[in-house]
């Protein structure tokens, strides 16, 4: 079933979202980005004639309450944006009296499903060292589907629009499906675009296809890199990581930021792309600078030869054109992870020639996908959010997504 397909006139509809919004000391919302994305889907319910219970977590409060991770902070702000009242429930576990008494066009938001620890099914207060640990695992998986079983019991379907939590097999996100049959369970519209994008990656490529690869290290993407091997044309590796493949190579890094023990895997990694005809990028150039600071002194080096108490921070000019080469022509284009420290404002260079190449080739005609919290921060940043074909919310459900591994919230709607 998709939700266009589903008429809510007269149902009850329960939503889980990622309302997993920043609050600052005072409670008040400092990005409402997320409670954005939702609104689609929570509309077109409403729209429909249907009533709204909505779930999701806030932070993470291991299974206790925590009233600076209460959902009640942020109810007005969700009735501004859908222009009605929304009324609470201060356990979402004790909510049947509540859901039961919503007439269409009503709105009820569960408080944070993390207050109990059925929601993440994990055992609290024991360590998975402990003999018991796996008694007290299973205990919690039946008592995970109870819960699930009582939020399902509100609703007469079920809709899931939190990505950023697909990748997580938790009572709302997973489990509550299993008590909805495949006309009552869907995914919602930000979920529908958040699949199709990584379909665009995934399955439906235009080639040529660059994949860009960031960040700090290489162990963290290493499964993203491997999956892509088979798929892309040009694989840019770049910021952190680019130090332990420079070293691997015999080069001297100073004290650029370089992995030891995964010498041998950078080189694995060139011998693989070789083998398969992927044309890898790497910096062969950097701006190394004296301090891991904004005003350090700063000097262009080859990544091969930076000094003893030097550190590469970003990429340098060559190491620019190439990667912007290598994005320019392609017609699908992936970016996790900034080409250099970002936050900084004088080594932001890297990574500003790669968004502004994928700017270029989106413009003529690319599908571009930026994901992973740090290269959304940088196009943020640069403000180019909206010159892209798709900005995921998706941190690690994306780089799961892209890993070739089954998400399960989509699976549990889809099977
Ligand atoms: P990740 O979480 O692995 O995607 O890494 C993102 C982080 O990598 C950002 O905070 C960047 O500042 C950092 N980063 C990028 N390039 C470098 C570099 N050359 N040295 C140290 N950190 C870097």
């Amino acid at each position: 079933m998709t939700i266009d397909q589903y008429n809510f006139n007269g149902k009850k509809a329960i939503v889980r979202v990622d309302f997993n919004v920043p609050l600052d000391e005072n409670g008040n919302i400092t990005d409402d980005t997320r409670i954005r994305g939702a609104l689609p889907t929570l509309k077109k319910i409403l729209a429909d004639g249907g009533s709204l219970i909505i779930m999701s977590h806030m932070g993470k409060p291991k299974g206790k309450v925590n009233p600076k991770m209460s959902l009640s902070q942020i109810k007005d702000t969700v009735a501004k944006y859908l222009g009605t009242e929304v009324k609470f429930a201060d356990d979402c576990a004790k909510a049947s009296d509540l859901a039961a008494s919503l007439k269409p066009g009503e709105v009820l938001l569960l408080e944070n499903l993390r207050f109990h620890p059925e929601e993440e099914g994990k055992p609290v207060g024991i360590d998975k060292a402990d003999p018991a640990y796996d008694a007290a695992k299973k205990e919690m998986k039946e008592k995970q589907k109870e819960f699930a079983k009582t939020l399902a019991s509100y609703a007469d379907v079920y809709v899931n629009d939190a990505f950023g939590t697909a990748h997580r097999r938790h009572a709302s996100t997973a489990v509550i499906a299993d008590y909805f049959d495949a006309d009552h369970k869907m995914l919602g519209y930000l979920m529908e675009k958040e699949v199709k994008a990584v379909d665009n990656i995934l399955s439906d490529i235009k080639r040529p296809f660059t994949a860009i690869m960031g960040g700090s290290k290489v162990s963290t993407k290493i499964g993203i890199i491997e999956n892509l091997m088979d798929k892309v044309d040009n694989l840019i590796l770049c910021g952190g990581m680019t130090y332990t493949f420079a070293k691997a190579l015999g080069g001297n890094v100073g004290k650029s930021i370089c992995e030891e023990d995964k010498l041998d895997l950078a080189l694995d990694i060139i011998k693989k792309a070789k083998e398969k005809g992927v044309n890898l990028v790497l910096g062969t150039d950097c701006v190394a600078a004296d301090d891991f600071s904004n005003d350090a002194n700063t000097m262009v080096v080859s990544c091969m030869e930076i000094p003893a108490e030097w550190e590469g921070l970003d990429a340098g000019p060559v190491t620019r054109k190439a990667f912007a080469d290598a994005i320019k022509g392609a017609k699908t284009i992936l970016w996790n992870g900034p080409a250099g420290v970002f936050e900084f404002d004088n080594f932001t260079a890297g990574s500003r020639a790669i968004a502004d190449a994928i700017v270029e080739a989106t413009e003529n005609g690319a599908f571009s996908l930026v994901g992973g919290g740090d290269s959304v921060a940088c196009v943020n940043k640069f403000g180019l959010a909206d010159k892209v074909s798709y900005v995921s919310t998706g941190g690690g459900a994306l780089l799961e997504a892209i890993e070739g591994k089954v998400l399960p919230g989509i699976a549990a709607i889809r099977g």
